[in-house]
């Protein structure tokens, strides 16, 4: 699991109480570790075998040797002491950030804020394979050989088809009926949606299970154990429906990797965008598709009976997919996500980058793109510049969720080439698609980057265009454009 995951997944079982003195704890455990990593033998023998990986017989020994060697050059300029500030500082921004949230007030955060940029800046500085500016080198520790001219290039032709698009929709007579998404549904019937819906993805109960928590994700406790969560709303049913078939995208992934990746210490490889492809790709691309919902609309009634009295499969379907520009990048739709991702990545960048950031000013620039991309104002910080956690520890992370609708874009085209994907998913045939996917998509994400990785899945270089031929496509049938 990817470090800041594993930050977020411990912070979201923390008690409200518990959260400062269980940061100490963190910092003092990853202290040991830190120092571990670096005696002087462990670094030695790091360097040793990556100057001889040629010489490795076996790819999964070539994965190791790059990815340990990974860790040693971010961290070998680092001292204790250093590492053990970054652990406070990330602390204390958790800490201010959760206070001005729940306050409404960014001013409670920013010198925290300007405290995690200056460890960032610190320590991308200080990195031994260092990339042409501080936000490249942070960002390369996601979504590796990806630069920072790549995700301008890529948002750059996002904004470009999106922006008059979005426009096209907003202006569309097109009225998509949502009266019936917020009637009354038990617990019960969810969690048992919730069964169907993995037992249907072919989610492996023998090695995984479900529960609720606050904000749903997704753990993997070990090579057969992969756990997933989600959320019930008494007037959302949908809402749990969609994180389950996220979540379990994540968990597929996990139960079909290379029992060689375990044995390689190699598991966590992969990165956060192949990753967040899979949770989408489930998601949104098989999800909210016509197929899908044809698929499960009779259990839908069976389960919710009031909720679809009167209520057709077209109509079930165009309620899942309506374009709503919102200022919460976690209940955005698909359409509009990626500008919340835009607006993140082009204020963090100039963050990292732009020299002499004024930190105060950030809120206003915060809704000032707000209101350009998606014509709408927050009210306030808790739902403008304060909604998210990342911040806290640090920059690079949003693109990835971007990036993994463009993956997903190019492998979905690929596997459509390759058999009838519609009619797979028609019929609820996920032994075919996930065949596909075990084979093409997550038995060597562990071992190549990106954008090799894509590469091999598609025979095509990297691009955006995939996604944003499926959105003109789809929406523009949706709203009659
Ligand atoms: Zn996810």
């Amino acid at each position: 699991m990817h470090l800041l995951s594993l930050i977020l997944t411990n912070r979201r079982f923390a008690l409200r109480g518990g959260v400062e003195a269980q940061g100490e704890v963190d910092a003092f455990l990853s202290n040991k570790a830190f120092i571990l990593q670096k005696d002087p033998a462990y670094m030695e023998a790091c360097l040793y075998i990556y100057d001889h990986k040629d010489e490795l017989t076996d790819e999964f020994d070539v994965a190791l040797a790059e990815s340990l060697h990974r860790d040693f050059a971010k961290e070998k300029n680092i001292t204790p002491e250093m590492q053990h500030e970054r652990s406070l500082v990330y602390n204390r921004a958790y800490v201010n950030w959760r206070e001005a949230k729940s306050k409404k007030d960014f001013s409670i955060f920013s010198k925290s804020l300007g405290e995690v940029r200056d460890v960032q800046i610190r320590e991308a500085n200080l990195h031994e394979n260092r990339k042409a500016t501080p936000y490249d080198t942070i960002f390369d520790g996601y979504e590796r050989e990806l630069t920072s001219q790549d995700l301008d290039d890529t948002f750059n032709e996002c904004k470009e088809r999106l922006v008059p698009l979005l426009k096209k929709i907003m202006s569309s007579k097109k009225k998509i009926r949502t009266d019936f998404l917020s009637r009354p549904v038990s617990d019960e019937s969810q969690k048992a949606c919730a069964q169907y819906l993995l037992d249907t993805m072919g989610f492996d109960f023998n090695r995984g299970a479900f529960a609720t928590t606050e904000h749903p994700f997704t753990i993997e406790m070990g090579k057969n154990d992969t756990r997933v969560t989600t959320h019930y709303y008494p007037d959302a049913f949908y809402s749990s429906m969609f994180s389950i078939i996220h979540e379990g995208g994540h968990a597929l992934f996990e139960q079909n990797q290379p029992a060689e990746n375990y044995s390689h210490y190699i598991e966590f490889n992969k990165t956060m965008g192949m990753h967040e492809s899979t949770s989408r790709f489930y998601e949104n691309r098989i999800g909210r598709s016509r197929e899908f919902i044809a698929l499960i609309y009779p259990k839908c009634c069976e389960l919710f009976p009031n909720v679809f009295e009167g209520v057709s499969e077209q109509e079930f379907y165009e309620s899942m997919n309506t374009v709503t520009p919102s200022l919460i990048r976690t209940e955005a739709d698909e359409f509009t996500y990626t500008f919340h991702i835009i607006i993140r990545y082009e204020i963090e960048k100039m963050i990292v980058n732009g020299s002499g950031c004024d930190i105060a000013s950030l809120p206003k620039l915060w809704n000032e793109k707000y209101s350009e991309y998606l014509g709408i104002t927050p009210a306030h910080d808790a739902e403008g510049i304060l909604q998210d956690i990342h911040w806290t520890s640090g920059f690079g992370y949003f693109p990835t969720y971007a990036l993994g609708n463009m993956y997903n874009a190019m492998y979905y085209n690929k596997m459509a080439s390759e058999f009838d994907l519609k009619a797979a998913v028609r019929s609820g045939d996920f032994a075919t698609i996930n065949g596909w996917m075990k084979k093409n998509v997550w038995a060597r994400a562990d071992r190549e980057a990106p954008k090799t990785w894509i590469k091999n899945i598609t025979g095509r270089d990297f691009t955006p265009k995939d996604f944003l031929d499926y959105l003109e496509a789809k929406y523009g049938e949706i709203y009659g454009l």
